[in-house]
């Protein structure tokens, strides 16, 4: 089959012919991929940030963002059937550690993650377990909601946390209106009364923000007047950092309320702020490691229903080095997407 594959870090990636993935063990599922999202975790791994802390042999599969169809089964599978339509959770789970029994997949201690530490879905096929699988209604192609598995998964939990603390009259900013922020506010819409702020750098993130229902759409130069202006100089409630690269945790943490909370799920800057500040602001700063199980069906169930919408577009896989190169350089609107052919 065909497949894109890292051979050395900080390299572009090639598109080889190699051996379709087969069935292992009993609870294998192999799924013929319809699309795979395209993330910036995927320009993360090609540069080998994950080298030491996900460590992988190379040659290796890139996508984790991956929905399709069912081709074979293990024999113990029983939740599936070939030919059924999924989208699939990015980690492959054992079920019985602690962090599965917890119910937050994220946290297996014996996973694999295609795309980061094993083969993934840049590729005609790929191999994961039942427990990975969620079924995709018929009305929803596997090329059109595929990025919900990370992208999606991801805002939907990070929103979920911020869903909890939200109240009307409170507002949430979002910084960075991409893949998985022009999800995020739409999340936001949908499942909290609050008033959204979006911040990005570019018109083209801009545009998407007022498309997808965000009231007030700033850049980051502007934001802190602009906000300031909008809440009577108290700042945001929530802000939710799509991007966490560069300066945005400075400006994540100069544009909170006294009481505020930061949610972080984009990463890759460090975090320096003075305690004494923290503890008099009492701002509180959460971690988003994608989602679990749960909340891709909570999200998908939304999906299905019409309540979030996707903006993608679409490559080959032999396209797959200039969809890279589009989501680095800021030329993709919404979530680029690899169709096999
Ligand atoms: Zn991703
Ligand atoms: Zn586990």
């Amino acid at each position: 089959m065909k497949a894109v594959r890292v051979h050395e870090y900080k390299k572009p990636p090639s598109l080889d012919d190699v051996p379709q993935p087969d069935l292992q063990d009993h609870h294998d599922v192999i799924v013929r991929i319809g699309g795979a999202g395209v993330c910036r975790t995927d320009l993360h791994v090609v540069d080998g940030w994950f080298e030491n802390l996900m460590p992988v042999a190379a040659p290796f599969i890139l996508g984790h963002e991956n929905a399709g169809w069912v081709e074979a089964v293990g024999d113990a599978v029983t939740s599936v059937r070939v030919g059924d339509q999924v989208i699939v959770h990015p980690l492959s789970t054992c079920g019985v550690c602690s962090g599965c029994r917890h119910g937050e997949d994220m946290y297996c201690s014996t996973s694999a993650f295609p795309g980061v530490n094993t083969d993934g879905g840049y590729a005609e096929y790929l191999r994961t377990s039942q427990r990975s699988l969620v079924h995709l209604p018929e009305q929803l192609a596997p090329a059109a909601v595929a990025p919900y598995a990370d992208a999606g998964i991801t805002a939907y939990r990070a929103v979920r946390k911020a869903a909890a603390i939200l109240r009307p009259g409170m507002t949430a900013a979002v910084i960075g209106v991409g893949g998985l922020g022009h999800i995020g506010i739409q999340l936001l819409g949908e499942t909290t009364p609050a008033q959204i702020v979006a911040i990005d750098k570019a018109e083209r993130g801009r545009d998407l923000a007022r498309r997808v229902g965000a009231e007030v759409v700033v850049s980051p130069e502007d934001a802190p007047a602009t906000i300031a202006e909008l809440t009577g100089e108290l700042g945001v409630d929530v802000v939710i950092d799509f991007v966490g690269e560069h300066d945005t945790p400075s400006l994540a943490l100069e544009i909170l309320r006294q009481g505020g909370t930061y949610f972080i799920v984009g990463y890759g800057a460090t975090l320096n702020y003075d305690t004494t500040l923290l503890v008099l602001r009492e701002i509180t700063v959460v971690g988003n490691l994608v989602g679990n199980f749960d909340d891709l069906v909570g999200l998908m169930r939304l999906v299905e229903r019409d309540r979030v919408r996707l903006e993608t577009r679409t490559y080959t896989l032999d396209q797959a080095v200039q969809a890279l190169d589009d989501l680095d350089n800021g030329r993709i609107t919404g979530r680029g997407v690899l169709v096999p052919a």
